[in-house]
């Protein structure tokens, strides 16, 4: 899909749960530069279909902080929360089609057969039991597919996940992956923590038709208590100003910029780092697997 002649279409998709962190800034800058150093482009997606987890201000913090990055973005912020018709649409796709399936399970059920779906409604719903929620029909066979930092991956989601939810809100794994397709994404550069959504991913995009993007899964960055930095937890915006943050995300990628660097503007880095990445060198080394 990609090639001289078609540059990459990246993308940046937080979740406006809290600002920008140290850990979603390596996503966000690591997307930027992934796209835009081969000359293609780079979109903003504010995912806040799960609006219990949604902050108010925070959607304006995260665009703010992605400015004062000097990262630049295409078109406009495309909003989750406008989108149900397209959700709703691609679940009817996945009904008529047998991948999604009614689940009558509830939360307790499912914690009493030790937290993960053991797929009970996959062959019909139980009798007597009405739907909660929609499920996707993962295949049997394990999804294997080749990242772009971590080497090739093989992986099934736990049991079979949810695509609406019982409270009616869709989930992020299957507005994700409309908007990946609706918007021509061709290469997903995102934290690890994300990793263990591919799969159920790939199997989305299969069902619904779209190619499949490559993958590129960042580290994740941890805490001083050892735990993902997470923005819904609260974890602290970045420290110092923008050119500071710029430093940070490339030393977390791993690069060790010349002294001449430091106290460079974020517009500074930015452009070093794309002048970098257009010679060859590599966004993150990786940990081919
Ligand atoms: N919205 C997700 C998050 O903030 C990221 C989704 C993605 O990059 O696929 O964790």
């Amino acid at each position: 899909m990609e090639s001289a002649h078609h540059p990459p279409v990246g993308r940046f998709a937080p979740s406006p749960s809290g600002p920008l962190h140290r850990g979603s800034l390596v996503a966000a800058i690591g997307s930027y530069l992934s796209a835009r150093s081969r000359h293609g482009q780079w979109l903003l997606r504010m995912e806040d279909v799960d609006g219990g987890r949604v902050r108010p201000g925070a959607a304006d913090a995260i665009l703010r902080q992605l400015t004062d990055l000097a990262l630049d973005w295409d078109g406009p912020v495309l909003v989750q929360s406008r989108r149900n018709d397209l959700y709703q649409a691609a679940l009817g796709i996945l009904q008529t089609s047998g991948y999604a399936y009614p689940c009558a399970c509830t939360r307790a059920e499912i914690q009493a057969a030790g937290g993960v779906y053991p797929g009970t409604c996959r062959h019909g719903l139980p009798a007597g039991r009405s739907p909660r929620a929609w499920r996707l029909r993962l295949p049997e066979a394990p999804s294997s597919w080749q990242d772009r930092y971590l080497g090739r991956q093989r992986g099934r989601n736990g049991g079979d996940p949810v695509l609406l939810r019982a409270d009616g809100y869709f989930a992020y794994l299957l507005a994700c992956v409309v908007d990946d397709g609706a918007q021509g994404v061709s290469e997903i550069i995102r934290g690890a923590d994300l990793l263990p959504f591919t799969p159920s991913q790939r199997t989305l995009q299969r069902a619904l038709g779209f190619p499949s993007p490559a993958y590129g899964h960042l580290p994740v960055i941890l805490g001083p208590d050892g735990r993902k930095l997470s923005k819904s937890s609260g974890a602290a915006p970045w420290q110092g100003n923008a050119g500071n943050a710029w430093q940070q995300a490339l030393a977390d990628l791993g690069w060790a910029p010349p002294p001449a660097m430091q106290g460079a503007s974020a517009q500074q880095w930015r452009d070093y780092a794309l002048a970098e990445l257009r010679q060859g060198k590599a966004l993150w080394e990786g940990r081919h697997q």
